[in-house]
């Protein structure tokens, strides 16, 4: 295999990429300026050697602990418990959460050999004690194995008396009835709410 073959291997095992676009990027870069080839290739590898997981959320930061876990402004005995560190900052956005999060690295799948010890259940359990934690919001995806996991945590901390939420899944706003997906929809009857 010649470097231009390893070039759009390599690209095209990234996420959402495929053949097609991964031989565009590799001569998209053999074109472009060298100096660009250089910067990315240094980002890619500087990124990798700093960035790391925060020891007590597993936010991703540069820092033993995260810019979240040390900020003493916000509220210390709610967690959101998310599946990806990207998850915090789409949540983060809304603005809405001023608590802790902790980040779960995944979800239950016995099929790709993926148990709770897989997961950081474990550190969540012993955090959960140790900061006297009051609610937990479940923010894991609307998906079959999100919503597996959810209900294996919601089990854990059943005797705990520790509140435990899950993010209600609704319509999108400005959305169209006839257009939302019938997961969306049967999710949002599910879990609809008095008026
Ligand atoms: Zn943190």
């Amino acid at each position: 295999m010649n470097s231009i073959e390893l070039l759009i291997k390599n690209f095209s095992s990234l996420p959402g990429i495929g053949k097609k676009s991964a031989a565009r990027i590799a001569y998209y870069l053999l074109k472009a300026d060298r100096n660009y080839s250089v910067s990315l290739a240094n980002s890619i590898s500087e990124a990798r050697e700093r960035v790391r997981n925060c020891s007590i959320c597993g936010n991703y930061t540069e820092n033993e602990v995260c810019d979240i876990c040390s900020d003493t402004m916000r509220e210390k005995n709610t967690i959101c418990l998310v599946e990806m560190p990207q998850d915090i900052s789409v949540i983060e956005s809304t603005g809405v959460f001023k608590g802790q999060y902790h980040v779960l690295m995944g979800h239950l799948s016995p099929i790709d050999g993926i148990g709770p010890d897989q997961l950081n259940i474990k550190q969540l359990m012993e955090r959960a004690v140790r900061d006297s934690i009051s609610e937990i919001i479940i923010a894991t995806n609307p998906s079959v194995e999100g919503d597996t996991t959810a209900l294996y945590i919601q089990k854990l901390f059943e005797e705990k008396n520790i509140k435990i939420t899950r993010l209600a899944s609704g319509l999108p706003v400005g959305g169209d009835l006839e257009y939302t997906d019938r997961l969306t929809l049967m999710r949002s009857i599910q879990g609809r709410l008095p008026l």
